[in-house]
């Protein structure tokens, strides 16, 4: 088995509630959705077995990793690497879009999902440590109250949308004013010019 890559680095963690947390990032190719402002280049670039992914994410320094994508909860052998990480002492994040249920995610330390506004009919998630919606506009309103109500999650956020560069707050700012229990995930990433 291996496993179809994008890219493995090591940063920060740029949102939620990890923000500034070392992590090694792994992004796994392929998608289930096609957001039509996706800037995410989700074609495969390399493969590695579970023996030479673990080993590359040994050579970082960071003790907690993310698998994110693409979407990470289609991967084959998820169960099999979530098992190796865990052996290996690592904390595990996992970023998703909230469309797929996978068994494993119960066996990893955080999910954070991003439930796309696009297709609202495709959430499967029922459960996460955090949720993140992209305020495009005022309609973000009814979606974060629908997402809400199908998963249970200890925070929920509003992240600005960013137009070609210009980070969009009046608009978060708004749809968080007519919201109960979210907050502001400012995606630090990009305020920063980080990865
Ligand atoms: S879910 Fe994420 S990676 Fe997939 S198409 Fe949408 S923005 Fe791109």
């Amino acid at each position: 088995m291996s496993y179809k890559l994008v890219e493995i680095f090591e940063s920060l963690q740029g949102e939620g509630r990890n923000t500034g947390r070392p992590c090694v990032f792994v992004r796994f190719a392929g998608c289930n959705l096609a957001c039509p402002w996706c800037d995410t280049d989700v074609r495969e670039r390399f493969s590695m077995t579970l023996e030479e992914l673990l080993a590359e994410i040994a050579s970082y320094k960071a003790k907690t990793v993310v698998l994110t994508g693409g979407e990470p909860t289609l991967i084959e052998g998820a169960p099999e690497l979530i098992a190796a990480l865990k052996a290996a002492g690592y904390f595990i994040a996992v970023e998703t879009n909230a469309t797929v249920d996978a068994p494993w995610l119960q066996f990893v330390d955080y999910v954070a999902c991003s439930p796309k506004a696009e297709f609202p009919d495709k959430i499967e998630l029922k459960k996460a440590n955090e949720v993140r919606v992209v305020a495009s506009d005022d309609r973000a309103v009814e979606f974060c109250q629908r997402v809400k109500e199908i998963i249970e999650a200890d925070d929920y956020y509003v992240s600005p949308c960013d137009h070609d560069g210009e980070i969009d707050f009046a608009t978060a700012k708004s749809v968080l004013s007519k919201l109960d229990g979210w907050s502001l995930s400012v995606q630090l990433h990009k305020i920063l010019g980080f990865r």
